[in-house]
């Protein structure tokens, strides 16, 4: 490994860390059940920690059965109320909640960065925003859902299970959450066992917005109570977000039950540059792409594909503008790289890059002043990978990239496809028509054409293959929530 010094030794920031005294954080959560905060059932609790500095911020109570088996009562009682409500009323509860957010929004970002680890520069601009903007957007959908389906007449599934990871702890929410509300389900969501802060934040932005007691149930823990939540009878829907492990686990336990399942699995997105591509606006991209929340992001450009008449520039030009990344504290309003969400998630990482390494890959890591306590990785580059390398076949979830080389565009089309996974991929080129052609040959959900890691509530996210099934986000995103009654 070659570990090359920072070259930004000249211009320094001063420190500009984002104030907490503003927070209103409870010392214990209990379970949002009903409507209210509940003690859970056995009674336990275990601290949430910040990954930045391994201090506990609150005790979280954690569901057991008991507490999900009551959960999903008051959710199946709850359910036809909120479903024969006129579409907009339920419209201005996701309406309100969306303000709420908004009204919320420093609050939620620090305790987001604060839990999670990731950069507030990131959690304030686009985590929180986003979240508010998924409820505005479906909250406009209530009262149009049958537009969203063909004209044709629908219906809620009725009680739907979420369950979501800890890489956008508030955003999967939101993104659970506000459409399965808009098309008249009630729903219980788990949040991950590392980050379940803002989802108990949202519970008392759901109680604030005075959402009918039943509608949202918020029941943290570990993977357990996900497990028992998705095998618990009374379930018409399982919409789930994490590692393709765990989505076929629940698939096993759902198979011929009649329960409908969505899954968002996990990504090795191919991120192609093409010679002709403005290369500074690609190593933007790249940057952006892989370094984005530690590249703890499903659809992470990982796969980094250039074509081999500008490898050598690409690579130059990448490793400067990396030396210029400021990783450290994730409240620090400059910083660029946060800390790594745990200590499971970094022996991960750090087990990829040792086997990158043992294969034979060539790995380079920024040096970096890193805090002395808590989870940390620096940003890592690894070039002359072969396509079988561990690092370029497997998700990685960690600010790394490894680098492949290709010369024609069929080569690159058939190396971004080399993969059990299609989540989302990159092109950067000035030639309209040879993005269109790429595009269309890719097998993943979504294709960025010049940009990378632009989300839009309007615009439908997904995968193919190992990265799951169905659709989150516009009006696609109203299918998996829905029954179709008649068609016109
Ligand atoms: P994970 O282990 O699959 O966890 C995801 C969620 O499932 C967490 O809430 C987890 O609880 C829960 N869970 C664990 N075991 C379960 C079981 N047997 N039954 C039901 N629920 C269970 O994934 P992760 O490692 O936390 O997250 C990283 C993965 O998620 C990556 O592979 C990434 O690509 C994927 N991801 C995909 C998308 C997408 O939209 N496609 C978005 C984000 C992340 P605990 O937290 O307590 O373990
Ligand atoms: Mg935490």
């Amino acid at each position: 490994m070659t570990v090359e010094p920072r070259q930004s030794t000249v211009w320094n920031y001063a420190p500009a860390p984002e104030a907490t005294d503003h927070l209103r954080l409870r010392d214990r959560y209990g379970l949002f059940i009903d409507g209210a905060f509940r003690e859970p059932a056995e009674g336990r609790h275990e601290p949430t920690i910040n990954p930045a500095t391994e201090e506990p911020i609150a005790e979280i109570a954690w569901a057991g059965p008991a507490d999900v088996a009551r959960a999903l009562e008051v959710a199946r009682s709850a359910q036809p109320r909120w479903a024969a409500l006129p579409d907009r009323e339920r419209g201005k509860y996701l309406f309100r909640i969306a303000r709420l957010i908004q009204e919320r929004a420093r609050e939620l970002a620090v305790c987001e960065t604060l839990d999670g680890g990731k950069p507030l520069r990131e959690s304030r601009d686009v985590d929180v925003p986003l979240a508010a903007a998924h409820f505005f957007h479906y909250a406009g959908w209530a009262d149009k859902l049958r537009y969203g389906v063909a004209a044709r007449e629908v219906a809620p599934l009725g009680v739907v299970a979420q369950i979501v990871p800890w890489n956008f702890p508030l955003l999967m929410a939101a993104w659970k959450l506000a459409p399965a509300l808009a098309c008249g389900n009630t729903a219980i969501l788990k949040p991950a066992e590392t980050t379940p802060l803002t989802a108990l934040l949202l519970a008392e932005i759901c109680q604030e917005a005075e959402l009918p007691p039943g509608v949202v149930a918020i029941l943290p823990g570990d993977g357990q109570v996900g497990a028992t939540l998705v095998r618990s009878p009374g379930l018409d829907k399982v919409a789930f977000t994490g590692s393709t492990a765990v989505g076929r686990d629940i698939q096993g336990a759902l198979a011929g039950r009649g329960v409908e399942l969505t899954l968002e699995l996990g990504g090795k997105s191919a991120n192609i540059v093409f010679e002709d591509a403005a290369l500074d606006q690609a190593v933007e991209g790249i940057v952006n792409g892989i370094f984005f929340n530690q590249g703890h992001v499903c659809c992470a450009g990982s796969r980094l594909l250039v074509q081999e008449s500008v490898m050598d520039e690409v690579i130059a030009k990448l490793w400067a503008r990396m030396a210029r990344l400021r990783v450290g504290d994730p409240l620090d309003k400059n910083t660029d790289v946060g800390a790594i969400n745990s200590a499971e998630q970094l022996a991960r990482i750090e087990a990829l890059v040792a086997a990158g390494e043992a294969e034979g890959a060539v790995r380079r890591s920024l040096a970096c002043d890193l805090p002395e306590h808590g989870y940390w990785f620096p940003p890592t580059l690894f070039t002359d990978v072969a396509p079988a390398h561990r690092i370029a076949v497997e998700e990685i979830f960690g600010p790394v990239v490894s680098v492949l080389s290709f010369r024609t565009q069929a080569e690159a089309i058939q190396k971004a496809n080399n993969s059990r996974y299609g989540l989302a991929a990159g092109i950067w080129t000035d030639k309209g028509a040879k993005a269109f052609e790429v595009a269309s040959a890719l097998r993943a959900g979504v294709v960025w054409q010049n940009t990378y890691n632009h989300f839009d509530p309007t615009a439908a996210f997904g995968g193919y293959k190992e990265s799951g099934f169905g659709r989150e986000g516009g009006p696609a995103g109203l299918r998996p929530y829905l029954r179709v009654v008649r068609s016109p």
